[in-house]
């Protein structure tokens, strides 16, 4: 798989990245059995088999077992660590968490933060996280303590780079103004079923600020893909039908597949974005891959987008 560079970093990533969130096969960790681990060990092996050096996490994925699972398919192939980058986040905090009068919230302190990012180190596995970011704009957002706590967590060589996820340009300008070091990503979702990026000056200020965008849901949990227009019951399926048959068309037009051409859909932007693919299947995963080389048109690109955005162009 071809590689880019992450944000103006120097670490660089290959042009699609593979994302634990489903990894365990349940989001309940009292759930996970030792046949799901196993699952999700193959899964990583097969994705990092197929050319994917990008691996995304997060804290709260399965209640930590994600990033645990990581850590046991890193020690079953030690050789894979020197090839890769570990990305995980924080700042999601559940109901509960840590007494029972607390509410589902956001926790941007320096405190939840470094703790956090050492409880990732010790799920992982790993003496170094290459990027960690944070997950969801918290309301409460001081940008001095945040840019305090990724100081720290640099200096002590826990973590090498930075980015955001799901943060407005406003949100990242108002972090970066403070931040010694550079926010290279914004994790956000981006698809043909969600094009809010594309409107917000999201991707615009990623092409400006040399910020790379990676789109989480590709193929919009699957709704995207193969065997959506039959299959997924979703009340987002019946306003997704005109580019499901637009993609239809297309695919074999190209002679490839929806998940390819959703994929491909997305490479096609200039900031250069980074589809997080999300299946835990061998055989979907190895597909996926297939969208480094498509490439598409400028007039193909549009006749997806203009089904999806689903009114004419002015
Ligand atoms: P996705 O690739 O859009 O969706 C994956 C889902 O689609 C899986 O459940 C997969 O099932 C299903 N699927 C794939 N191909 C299919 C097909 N042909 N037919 C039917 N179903 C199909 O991505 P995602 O899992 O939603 O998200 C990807 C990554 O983004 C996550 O792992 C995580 O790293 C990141 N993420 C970040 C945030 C954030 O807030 N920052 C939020 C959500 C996700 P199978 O496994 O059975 O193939």
């Amino acid at each position: 798989m071809k590689t880019i560079p992450l944000g103006n970093s120097i670490l660089r990533t290959t042009t699609l990245a593979y994302g634990c969130w489903r990894l365990a096969g349940t989001s309940k960790s009292e759930e996970v059995t030792e046949s799901s681990r196993a699952q999700g060990r193959r899964a990583i092996l097969a994705a990092y088999e197929a050319g994917y050096r990008l691996f995304d996490h997060a804290d709260i994925y399965c209640g930590g077992m994600a990033e645990s699972i990581f850590g046991e398919a890193l020690r079953e192939a030690p050789e894979m660590r020197e090839d890769i980058l570990v990305a995980t986040k924080c700042g999601i905090r559940w109901a509960g968490d840590p007494e029972a009068s607390a509410p589902h919230r956001y926790d941007f302190s320096a405190r939840h933060i470094t703790w956090s990012c050492e409880q990732s180190l010790r799920r992982l596995g790993v003496e170094t996280i290459d990027l960690y970011q944070l997950h969801r704009p918290d309301f409460l957002m001081d940008p001095d303590e945040v840019a305090q706590a990724f100081s720290q967590l640099k200096q002590s060589g826990k973590v090498r780079e930075f980015g955001v996820s799901n943060f407005l340009p406003s949100q990242v300008s108002a972090l970066q103004r403070v931040c010694p070091m550079p926010l290279i990503v914004n994790q956000v979702e981006i698809s043909l079923a969600r094009l809010d990026c594309l409107h917000d000056g999201t991707l615009d200020q990623c092409l400006a600020d040399k910020i790379t965008p990676l789109a989480w849901s590709p193929l919009g949990g699957g709704l995207l893909a193969e065997g959506a227009l039959q299959g997924h019951q979703d009340a987002r399926r019946g306003r997704l039908l005109p580019v499901l048959e637009a993609m239809k068309i297309l695919s074999r037009e190209r002679e490839t597949t929806m998940t390819v051409l959703a994929l491909a859909w997305l490479m096609r932007h200039p900031a250069h974005i980074v589809p997080i693919i999300g299946s835990i299947r061998p055989e979907r995963i190895r597909e996926a891959a297939m969208a480094d080389d498509l490439g598409l048109t400028r007039e193909e690109w549009y006749r997806l987008y203009l089904p999806a955005r689903g009114e004419k162009l002015p």
